[in-house]
């Protein structure tokens, strides 16, 4: 049982709850191997850190080199001695331990700040000035509240340093968001309070299947226990808040398929806070798929695709590091005749803007001159992305180019137009790789990841690998063939609906 809590447990319980269980008791041969994406992102944040200090133009008293009670001893003193700016300090109180990257002076006391290598908002866009991470958010508190516990805080307002060179700064008073009405301080509480009780072996956490378990070091060790238990997030969208307002009356897929829900009724809500009738009865739907052997995926409702003698299958990848979308992979092919496929591809020889701009105008046009025809892609990433490219380069395109490419009726969202509104598939989730898996398409890459792939291409732009660029490029045209197995796929489905 660990004596103090540290700002990295709160940061791995808003990540996953039981993420914070396995790795303070968990039996850490049961770990994967760290995956090179996050070795990528520990090495970025790393030497971003190192950069941004070295390029420092204030004085300020550097403790990076020592460790433990030394440090503390050490940044406790400079403390006392009023230092105006400390790097890599260490701070405890109570039952709290902190080491904020920064410590800096505010009159008579001090702030906290940490230096982040990404963005220090989330959701920004042209209608919001987005809003403090959580993540983030916990670990500034646990700060702040050690200050507090030490009689020198100089406020509840710490800070970031992000990526663009911004000092955010985090109020720790002010709500979370207008239907949020409580304080970040509130929410860090409520955080503190259970991850004390996990420490302290008063509460027990369970696993749940969810997109982040997949850069998780738990992820096999999980998944064995999920599939087990035949666990209630197994079932697509569910989730674990779900599953733990259901577990107590129903505890596996398998039990839920047969469940009567009118035992779940409650007039005309159901007894589960937060889930409605018609959810409950979507979520059995798709246990009975999961439950059913042999089960099929099957249309809900009857759809009508747009028609087109040319289809693109439309594939982007960025590297979220640098900032920059430098692949736009097309798979194109005419009267859906599958030996008419050929793909294309605008790739970025640099990571740089010129290059980006270049990558983005040559896609754009091979848009234009495709026209007329039905553009396919999966999940809104690539609209969010091309927004951003738009406003980025509008000499490009124009706002009202994004608005005609993405809006209009023959630019197809497969994923939330489609997949999510009208079709039930017996998989745990609906990610492209998944129902592509599901329909026989088989990536030819031994380990196709999204994430992955941001590791080739950070190496490509290292060592100039042609090899390594080719890697990049076949599994993005392997993407594009999934979209087009997965429309094709969804096209044969039968139209079925399980409980009428
Ligand atoms: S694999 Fe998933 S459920 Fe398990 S600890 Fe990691 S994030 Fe949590």
């Amino acid at each position: 049982m660990p004596d103090k809590l540290s700002a990295n447990m709160l940061y791995n319980y808003v990540k996953c709850p039981h993420r914070l269980t396995l790795d303070l008791f968990g039996d850490y041969s049961k770990q994967d191997p760290i995956s090179s994406f996050v070795k990528l992102l520990w090495e970025k944040g790393t030497d971003f850190e190192k950069q941004v200090i070295e390029n420092l133009q204030i004085p300020f008293l550097d403790l990076s080199l020592y460790s433990g009670i030394e440090k503390e001893k050490r940044t406790k003193e400079a403390i006392d001695n009023g230092v105006e700016l400390i790097y890599s300090g260490r701070i405890s109180a109570e039952n709290l331990i902190g080491e904020p990257d920064l410590l800096r002076r505010d009159g008579d006391g001090y702030i906290s700040g940490d230096i982040k290598s990404g963005s220090g908002l989330e959701g920004e866009s042209d209608l919001s000035e987005g809003k403090p991470k959580l993540h983030y958010t916990v670990q500034l508190a646990l700060y702040t509240d050690i200050l507090e516990r030490l009689d020198i805080a100089a406020g509840r307002n710490p800070f970031i340093w992000d990526i663009h060179g911004r000092e955010i700064e985090y109020d720790l008073n002010s709500a979370q968001s207008t239907r949020k009405p409580k304080s970040w301080w509130s929410k860090y509480k409520s955080c503190l309070e259970v991850v004390s009780k996990i420490a302290n072996h008063e509460l027990k956490t369970l696993p749940a299947y969810s997109g982040i378990c997949k850069l998780c070091q738990w992820r096999t060790y999980c998944l064995k226990w999920l599939k087990k238990a035949n666990d209630l997030t197994l079932i697509p969208e569910l989730g674990r808040s779900k599953r733990n307002v259901m577990i107590n009356r129903v505890d596996s897929v398998s039990e839920f398929a047969k469940a009567d829900l009118d035992i779940f009724q409650k007039g005309r809500k159901t007894i589960f806070p937060g889930i409605g009738t018609a959810s409950l009865q979507k979520f059995q739907e798709r246990a009975m798929l999961l439950s059913k052997r042999d089960s099929k995926p099957y249309l809900k409702s009857r759809i009508t695709l747009p028609d087109a003698p040319t289809e693109l299958f439309f594939d982007i990848e960025t590297d979220p590091m640098r900032d920059i979308c430098y692949l736009h992979g097309f798979l194109e092919r005419r009267n859906r005749d599958t030996n008419t496929e050929r793909y294309v591809a605008f790739f970025s020889d640099q990571p740089d803007e010129q290059e980006e701009k270049r990558a983005f105008s040559q896609a754009w046009e091979f848009i234009q001159k495709s026209m007329p025809c039905v553009i396919y892609y999966y999940s809104p990433y690539e609209k969010t992305q091309w927004k951003k490219l738009q406003g980025k380069y509008p000499d490009v395109m124009s706002k009202d180019n994004i608005e005609e490419m993405f809006y209009s009726d023959y630019t197809v969202d497969l994923y939330l137009e489609v997949v999510k509104k009208e079709t039930e598939w017996p998989t745990n989730d609906y990610s492209i790789k998944t129902l592509a898996y599901y329909l026989g398409f088989r990536w030819r890459d031994e380990s196709p990841s999204g994430a992955e792939s941001i590791e080739w291409y950070h190496r490509w732009v290292e060592t100039g690998d042609v090899n390594i660029k080719k890697r990049i490029l076949k599994y993005n045209e392997d993407d594009c063939i999934a979209t087009r197995v997965l429309l094709d796929g969804i096209c044969s489905l039968p139209l079925f609906h399980l409980i009428n």
